[in-house]
């Protein structure tokens, strides 16, 4: 927990913290990873805002071939923290107990909304193969050989008429 007594009563102007996070396997399809967070919290006359970024470093498997690979990624981190709600909207506001709020939660929160649900290798990962399942990044197989290319399509059209 980060205690914002500080910034609260004024006598400080900003307050920076940083979480490591050891095991990102909560993340969506990550098995194993880990994340570093950075932030500063500046009170503006009341208005408390949180501002950083998290750099994580995931091993996840590839949509397409399934091979596993290291993804990394900084994402922005932000919040706005209150002590009390008047009328705000409850889901944009972190609020304070006892003037302070769970940084790892708010990081493993981030983590979470932020990373891709899916992940590819290679933009151009070619993928396995769906009748013998080959990995086509490394063999071609024949599966496949009797299919036509489009661009012949447009040709065969272009014949017949
Ligand atoms: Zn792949
Ligand atoms: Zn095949």
């Amino acid at each position: 927990m980060l205690n914002l007594k500080k910034l609260l009563d004024g006598s400080a102007s900003s307050l920076s913290f940083s979480v490591n996070v050891t095991d990102c396997s909560f993340v969506d399809e990550a098995k194993s990873g880990t994340a570093c967070a950075e932030a500063v919290i500046t009170n503006h006359s009341g208005l408390i805002l949180l501002e950083g970024k998290i750099n994580a470093s995931i091993t996840v498997p590839c949509a397409r071939c399934d091979k596993e690979f290291n993804y990394t990624a900084t994402i922005p981190l932000t919040a706005k923290i209150t002590e009390s709600l008047a009328n705000e909207d409850e889901d944009e506001y972190i609020i304070l107990q006892d003037y302070s709020f769970d940084e790892e939660d708010l990081v493993r929160t981030t983590l979470i909304l932020e990373l891709p649900s899916r992940y590819l290798c290679n933009e151009d990962c070619k993928g396995l193969c769906p009748k013998c399942g080959c990995d086509l990044n490394v063999k071609e197989c024949s599966c496949n050989q009797k299919e036509s290319d489009p661009r012949w399509d447009v040709l065969k059209d272009f014949f017949s008429e």
